[in-house]
């Protein structure tokens, strides 16, 4: 056993705002801790809390847009997403997948509800994380990674309390699908009512555990409810989870990355200088073609 990993604050969901017409997000980071780099290497956490869509015709989402010099990546709680990327990449997120995409020197992409949902409409809930590249690989090659829920390493807790899956990173012995260019924990942790268990995380690493569903207790003090993000302090190692009832939470932990960063609109550079030229290479057309 190491020593506890403090929780330095347990936040509610900061005011929402519409990405396009199809993400009601809560920018937890870095808007609502109002820090770029606390959380590096993730820079952005959008949170759609869960709601309901009623059927419809409507095309719901954001339309064409260019990244570069990050990697952004989806995870479906309810809902379908369609992506496509001017690499030739695309997909359908669907409930308990991943999406991992690189954007890297340059790459235009769309989110839309899948028809197949909207005609139906249902529940809806999302997470977009931004994980920012370090400054050697800002201009790698775009890739794109599909984790669909069956390819996640998955870790059963003690009784079938609960299921730790490992979307990128390790817990124990097993690891996670993602092929990452930091060190990168993420897991998808599904709890029965009563679950009880410790993980170990590197001291110096970001930490924090959103909510999704349910609630749980954080080292035997901390309660945090539905769609609240738990913060934790850089010292420690070890969390002792409790969960209140049956809960989902997603923990996010990685090595942060420390360079300057210039985060403008769609792209994270680590100057200005950067920014100017994602700007000049995006208007010249170098960031290649996608139908909307
Ligand atoms: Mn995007």
């Amino acid at each position: 056993m190491g020593t506890i990993k403090q929780v330095e604050s347990i936040l509610n969901p900061p005011p929402f705002h519409w990405v396009g017409n199809g993400f009601k997000v809560h920018n937890y980071f870095p808007r609502g801790i109002h820090s770029d780099t606390r959380m590096s290497p993730f820079f952005l956490l959008d949170y759609n809390a869960k709601m309901h869509y009623p059927p419809s015709s409507e095309k719901r989402g954001v339309g064409v847009h260019p990244h570069r010099g990050l990697e952004t990546v989806t995870i479906a709680y309810h809902g379908k997403v369609a992506h496509h990327d001017s690499a030739g990449h695309g997909g359908i997120i669907s409930e308990g997948d991943v999406q991992w995409m690189t954007a890297g020197k340059a790459i235009l992409h769309k989110e839309y509800h899948h028809q197949s949902y909207v005609e139906k409409g249902g529940d809806f809930q999302m997470v977009q994380l931004w994980i920012n590249l370090p400054a050697a690989h800002k201009m790698t090659e775009p890739r794109y990674q599909e984790i669909p829920h069956s390819k996640m390493g998955k870790y059963v807790l003690n009784n079938n309390e609960g299921v730790v899956n490992v979307i990128a990173g390790s817990f124990k012995d097993i690891k996670g699908a993602a092929k990452t260019f930091t060190d990168v924990n993420l897991f998808d942790i599904r709890l029965e009512k009563g679950s009880v268990f410790t993980m170990s995380l590197k001291q110096d690493h970001n930490t924090a555990i959103l909510v999704v569903e349910g609630s749980i207790c954080l080292n035997e003090k901390h309660k945090a409810h539905t769609d609240q993000l738990a913060l934790f302090e850089n010292n420690g190692t070890d969390i002792k989870i409790e969960s209140l009832e049956k809960s989902v939470i997603l923990l996010m932990s990685g090595e942060p990355i420390e360079e300057p960063i210039y985060p403008y609109g769609p792209f994270l550079m680590n100057t200005k200088e950067e920014i100017l030229q994602a700007y000049e290479d995006f208007n010249n057309g170098n960031f290649g073609y996608l139908e909307d």
